[in-house]
């Protein structure tokens, strides 16, 4: 048994956010109240000036298992997760094979099972080997617990073909997730078509290049009423088209990355450091900061990481050459407490909806709650921990962050997932 002292709850869900003792017996939070009596023979730990929260979920991360375990593992990607406070992770299916049968499914959840550490949630390929050809085992893939759909690191170029899946999807109750690009216009792009790509002189990936295809797979919504989550959304007109589906009251949601909030593409420079390679790419300030505003007033519904871990020698060459993401996990919540939470642009409540209410909603998952009864996957943050960001932040394999030397303030000190601790006072357990 366990005893959460004197932490300050926030949880909308249930309308809290006040200091309470929360009691954790085996897989379940057990009371939650003011004050509660010791319970004998419980571990008392001490929440005083720290908050308790849901656990968060991050919908979109880069595990590598199957197929390249040099880069990130079930395990070691379990480890960033529990690290950075999360206790759901959404892993994408672009593996080697491709995750896109029930038994691709089943692989996943039983690995990250064993691991002990953090729920691991497969998604599911929309095509097969995501070549956007044909169709893939969506409903076999639905019965062995996929809990969404996405061909994650390309877009659907066929329009016709992406409608045939969301026909399906919708079926199921499940969302599509869409990496939205239209290839012939990335081309090859390496950093934002505009002052970046001039002033570096490397290949331009136009903002249209994402904005079209939002707006085509927002119509497809339209179309077939399936759910449609709009993955890394790093433009203001991108973040234009989801507000004005939301108010026509379609099924759509969207969801941003830290770097996209919290950079952009003035960062890159002569350096051509390749930690600044993502796709989508760095956009404007301008960009950026539409983006936040429409994270805090809900336009975009989730924060997500796209924790893609890479080798040093695949992003130690030159720019071109380098592929494209960054890793995320350990530093996803302190950059949106030290930017955003800190600076009062954003309340403790909506970071709630963002990054534990709206994600497991999304991805299907069961709410959890602060409140008797419900599974004890929680996260104990301390607002005040300053850190810099240097490589021993980083528990899984790699440390490609675009953050490396930043100065952060708050982080996950404790992440229990079923009430069992995976992270101790900022120590894996
Ligand atoms: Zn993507």
């Amino acid at each position: 048994m366990l005893l959460i002292r004197g932490a300050h709850v926030v949880d909308p869900q249930v309308g809290l956010d006040a200091v309470r003792d929360v009691v954790v017996e085996g897989e379940r939070i057990a009371e939650v109240a003011e004050s509660v009596q010791v319970p004998v023979g419980a571990e008392v730990i001490d929440g005083t000036g720290k908050y308790l929260v849901p656990g968060l979920v991050d919908i979109h991360v880069h595990f590598r298992d199957p197929g390249y375990e040099y880069k990130e593992t079930i395990e070691t990607g379990s480890a960033a997760a529990a690290v950075g406070g999360f206790t759901d992770v959404a892993t994408m299916p672009n593996t080697d094979p491709v995750v896109d049968t029930g038994e691709g499914i089943h692989y996943q959840i039983a690995k990250g099972d064993a691991c002990g550490l953090v729920h691991v949630r497969p998604i599911g390929a929309c095509t097969k080997g995501e070549k956007g050809e044909q169709l893939a085992e969506i409903g076999d893939m639905a019965h062995e617990g996929a809990c969404m759909f996405s061909d994650d690191g390309h877009g659907v170029q066929s329009a016709g073909m992406l409608r045939t899946v969301m026909d399906y999807v919708r079926q199921f109750d499940r969302v599509v997730a869409c990496h939205c690009e239209v290839d012939s216009l990335s081309n090859h792009g390496q950093v934002n078509e505009g002052r970046a790509s001039t002033r570096l002189g490397l290949a331009g990936w136009p903002a249209a290049g994402e904005e079209v295809e939002i707006g085509r797979d927002i119509d497809l919504c339209r179309l077939t009423g399936c759910a449609l989550h709009i993955c890394h959304i790093s433009t203001a007109r991108g973040a234009e088209l989801v507000r004005a589906a939301k108010a026509e009251g379609l099924p759509v949601t969207a969801e941003v990355c830290p770097h996209h909030l919290f950079l952009d593409e003035t960062a890159l420079d002569e350096t051509y450091d390749t930690n600044l390679k993502m796709n989508p790419p760095l956009r404007t300030p301008e960009d950026a900061a539409a983006l936040r505003e429409a994270l805090v007033d809900g336009t975009i519904d989730c924060v997500v990481t796209d924790h893609a871990p890479h080798a040093p020698f695949e992003k130690e060459r030159e720019f071109e050459a380098a592929p494209f993401g960054v890793v995320g996990l350990e530093t996803s919540l302190p950059l949106v407490l030290t930017n955003l939470v800190a600076t009062s642009k954003m309340s403790w409540s909506r970071l709630v909806e963002a990054m534990c209410v709206a994600p497991r909603r999304i991805a299907r998952l069961e709410p959890v709650r602060v409140e008797e009864g419900s599974v004890a996957d929680l996260t104990l943050v301390d607002p005040a921990y300053a850190f810099d960001v240097t490589p021993e932040l980083f528990a899984g394999k790699e440390s490609n962050s675009a953050f490396l030397g930043a100065h952060l303030t708050g982080r996950a000190t404790d992440t229990l997932v079923a009430g069992r601790h995976v992270l101790r006072d900022t120590k894996l357990a």
